[in-house]
């Protein structure tokens, strides 16, 4: 960044961190002392601010309480070795909430804005940034329309914020997860590629249904037929097939994660034949009884990589090969780790310094 907008600043009276353990902070609980802010009305981005956490005040007839008109995005600040901030590919997050805005109806958020904003907020709280291991920031973009009208109708007015807050490591067990074949995340056509508020409401119910089965997490299957594998709660879906990386095109039915880019991005980088292409419940099931499945896993910000130990398919529980032998995965979470926290070089620009 080289030129800032003109960001107001007001501090907060009293710091909460003094409460907070940075060693070990739970997720989505403890919020940054700090949030940024911008609002739009007569057309244009204005009034940016930065000022103490704190709640809002939305009328009840607030459209997006009613019709979900809220985008988000997720990413991560990590403490690098000599005390930096450093967050990972930032500028990919606000693009992608600018194609969310797109089919969402809502006034992008300019790029500059966004990183402006970013790097403001977090320079205030940097503090807030934990060091232990395996911890980071969590940074959560947010826009929503605002106008106070119950008719159906794009928004004239719309607020974008940023909250951040500690989040401790992501133990991630290997985890079960079920082939779903009746329930439905996203449609060709639909808004399964933006990251919109209503796409996780409606996952809730059969993710809740899977879970009392005993699964971690469901895979999405597509709309038309339950055919082809898709993607897994909030994150893409990867496999190893062959030492080939498999995975589903992001089309309009998928989110376009960061983190799946990323894996891409390596696995490329290292000379890996990387197939992204339909991948259909059969092969998936043929690979797994046939031993040629090597590795699965889902990729997204949170975990960076969670490891799938089995795959269930009309009742059926089908085992994957020890978490331990997986060399391709194992080695994309290293790599992926040490880039984070500015152990690594950085080869493709992901990492943007505070
Ligand atoms: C956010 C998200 C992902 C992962 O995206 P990242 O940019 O890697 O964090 C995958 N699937 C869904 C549905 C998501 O919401």
């Amino acid at each position: 960044m080289t030129d800032t907008l003109e960001i107001q600043i007001t501090r907060t009276q009293q710091s909460k961190l003094q409460d907070v353990d940075l060693s070990n902070p739970v997720f989505g609980k403890v919020y940054s002392d700090h949030m940024f802010m911008a609002d739009f009305y007569n057309g244009e981005w204005k009034d940016l601010r930065i000022v103490p956490y704190g709640n809002l005040q939305i009328s009840p007839a607030n459209t997006t309480l009613h019709y979900a008109s809220s985008i988000f995005e997720g990413l991560k600040a990590y403490r690098g070795e000599n005390g930096e901030i450093l967050i990972f590919r930032p500028e990919a997050n606000a693009k992608r909430l600018i194609t969310s805005a797109h089919r969402m109806c809502m006034p992008p958020v300019p790029e500059e804005l966004f990183m402006s904003g970013l790097q403001e907020l977090l320079k205030l709280d940097q503090d807030w940034v934990p060091s232990a291991p395996g911890t980071s920031l969590y940074i959560r973009p947010l826009q929503m329309a605002m106008d106070p009208y119950i008719g159906i109708r794009p928004s004239d007015t719309y607020s974008f914020m940023i909250i951040t807050g500690p989040v401790g490591p992501y133990y991630s067990k290997p985890v079960k997860v079920k082939i779903e074949t009746h329930y439905t995340r996203a449609a060709p056509g639909g808004t399964g590629f933006a990251k919109t508020g209503g796409n996780y409401a409606a996952a809730l119910q059969p993710a809740l249904e899977a879970q009392k089965e005993g699964y971690d997490q469901l895979i999405w299957t597509d709309a038309r037929e339950h055919l082809y594998v898709e993607e897994s709660g909030t994150m893409n879906l990867m496999f190893v097939i062959e030492d080939k990386l498999v995975t589903p095109p992001a089309g309009d039915s998928i989110l376009h994660g960061i983190t799946r880019d990323s894996i891409i991005t390596l696995a490329k980088d290292q000379g890996m034949t990387v197939e992204e292409r339909p991948v259909s419940i059969a092969e998936v099931i043929e690979t797994l009884k046939g031993g040629k499945m090597q590795e699965a896993f889902g990729a997204g910000t949170a975990a960076t990589i969670a490891q799938i130990k089995t795959i269930a398919y009309e009742g059926v529980d089908y085992e994957l090969p020890e978490v331990e032998s997986r060399k391709y995965s194992n080695s994309f979470l290293q790599t992926l780790n040490n880039i984070k926290e500015g152990k690594a070089e950085d080869p493709h620009n992901w990492i943007y310094q505070v």
